[in-house]
């Protein structure tokens, strides 16, 4: 399985299973899950979406938007709970307007699930936490 780094994303390769979570960066030796989602931007983006053949899921969220806001902490703890199945990730939608218009984000939050550079699943709109995690399971 390769993996993006979360800190230099370069590409590493690991077992899949639960040892990953173990894993190491070869190139700046930090850990490869951090149990948190990560900042995507157009210039790390490409790594962990198209590269790396975890499945990515992206959180399209806005400073502004109420319901991105109670939805942070349920994706927060999908994170922390369901690495190394899945490499969650933020996109600030004002920031990173580039991949807002890339993937022509209309509402937020929208969800969407990455494989190799391929959007496998799309969501608008916030879920509960058992709905996101069965959402997810169906995408692994
Ligand atoms: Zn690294």
């Amino acid at each position: 399985m390769i993996v993006a780094c979360p800190y230099c994303h370069s590409l590493n390769r690991l077992p899949a299973d639960k040892q990953a979570l173990d894993g190491r960066c070869g190139k700046c030796k930090q850990a490869l899950f951090c149990g948190a989602p990560l900042e995507l931007t157009s210039a790390n983006f490409a790594a962990h979406a198209n590269k790396a053949e975890l499945p990515l899921v992206v959180d399209f969220w806005a400073s502004w938007c109420g319901p991105c806001k109670s939805f942070a902490p349920v994706f927060s703890q999908a994170a922390a709970e369901l690495e190394p199945h899945f490499r969650f990730g933020k996109i600030n939608t004002e920031q990173q307007q580039q991949l807002a218009a890339q993937f022509a984000i209309r509402s937020i939050p929208t969800l969407m699930v990455f494989k190799q550079g391929k959007i496998v699943a799309q969501q608008a709109g916030a879920l509960p936490k058992q709905a996101f995690y069965q959402w997810l399971s169906q995408h692994k």
